[in-house]
């Protein structure tokens, strides 16, 4: 038998690996949560989406499957988990962007992150350059492909947008680069000025708009508008407002739609707002069990058609693995169901700038990327999920922050 002080050691060298993996995985969390709820309070209340602590969908909204069905979700998570990964690697393109702004073109990053001109001025959507969406740097959803260009290198914006605090929308680094590289005002949703306040983004370059709030940026008026969803950094869920938004010119209109289910919101922005030459619209991360607060590419096509959008630009796909669909599945589906509707779709690779006043014919490039085969041993850009729970027990001991 050992003797005590070898036991010791033999303990501490086991207990080395998951304790460094706790460590690093709390590392740097209380900051990436974002603001405290009491502060987050403070700022939202009066508006008419806000009661009893919370923000609510206008329409009754399940966020999450009932208890009973997570337990199949944590089997599928288990299961299925690499369905959604890229058959190979995603080709991406690197963008030339003009030194002035364009009449009307996109240039998308991948997932919902994209670079709008709209009549001469500039608009960055849900910027996230990070490598990981998720409060911990060790566990959570990984790109699928680097960012197709450095965040140095985007021209001066007129405003950052965004669509809601979920980590695959707003990023902790990124911010704190853009800070560095970008002079523009961030027009947010109600309550994300608390989580970008405590981020060091001063509160003169701070904009923060309930729904049918607007804002004028030059010539540019950013409308926020309803979308169906939830919001949360970890512990609160709800404390902050999930928008839509539109971007209105003297001569044109985008709807960037963020992270939304299906609304009959849609065709009452439309009715007020629209026509739009461009919407970029969520296609990916649907399943049955959140199907109110994601759409599937079927019923993107008919929000673009409630809208009265012009050309539509798919976002929320290809970038991060958060469903379990295959990982060429969405595009698949919203161009068979654009189709026979003759809606003109654009699918660029991510850093491909579209002029969407004269947008190049389609190009299908991801059919060859495929999607992994079942049972494919490729990382699926998470960890096991006992060492995922184990980090979750860990956070729920913390306090807020
Ligand atoms: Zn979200
Ligand atoms: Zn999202």
């Amino acid at each position: 038998m050992p003797s005590r002080p070898l036991r010791r050691a033999a303990v501490a060298t086991v207990l080395a690996g998951p304790v460094g993996f706790v460590t690093a995985a709390a590392w740097g969390l209380p900051k990436a949560l974002g603001a405290h709820r009491r502060r987050l309070r403070r700022v939202v209340a009066g508006s008419p989406q806000f009661s009893e602590g919370k923000f609510h969908n206008r329409i009754p909204t399940p966020a999450l499957s009932p208890a009973n069905t997570r337990d199949g979700l944590l089997r599928q998570w288990h299961e299925e988990r690499h369905v959604g990964l890229p058959g190979g690697p995603i080709p991406l393109a690197h963008a030339a962007l003009p030194a002035e702004a364009a009449e009307l073109a996109v240039t998308w990053f991948g997932h919902a992150s994209a670079l709008l001109e709209v009549d001469g001025q500039r608009v960055l959507l849900d910027p996230v350059w990070g490598y990981r969406v998720s409060p911990s740097p060790v566990f959570g959803p990984t790109r699928l492909h680097e960012p197709p260009m450095e965040l140095d290198e985007l021209p001066p914006v007129d405003a950052v947008l965004i669509s809601h605090d979920h980590y695959d929308h707003l990023d902790l680094p990124t911010v704190q680069a853009l800070l560095r590289t970008q002079t523009a005002p961030w027009v947010v949703p109600l309550g994300i000025g608390e989580h970008l306040r405590k981020w060091g983004v001063p509160e003169e370059r701070i904009v923060e708009l309930d729904w049918d709030g607007e804002h004028r940026v030059g010539e540019l008026t950013l409308t926020c508008t309803e979308a169906r969803h939830f919001s949360g950094r970890y512990f609160y869920r709800d404390t902050t407002l999930w928008a839509s938004w539109t971007i209105t010119g003297p001569r044109h209109r985008v709807f960037f739609g963020g992270d939304t289910g299906y609304t009959p919101a849609f065709a009452e922005i439309g009715a007020r707002l629209g026509p739009f030459d461009l919407t970029l619209l969520p296609i990916g991360a649907y399943n049955d069990a959140w199907h109110a607060i994601h759409m599937d590419p079927e019923e993107a096509v008919r929000a673009h058609g409630d809208l009265g959008g012009g050309i539509l630009l798919p976002i929320h796909w290809a970038t991060f693995n958060l469903a379990f669909h295959r990982w060429a599945e969405p595009v698949q589906r919203l161009l068979a169901a654009a189709r026979p509707r003759g809606i003109e779709v654009a699918v660029p690779q991510p850093g491909e700038r579209i002029d969407v006043l004269d947008p190049p014919p389609l190009r299908d490039w991801w059919t060859a990327v495929g999607s992994a085969a079942q049972g494919s041993d490729q990382d699926a850009g998470v960890r096991s999920s006992v060492l995922a729970r184990t980090v979750t027990r860990l956070l729920q001991l913390l306090p807020g922050t």
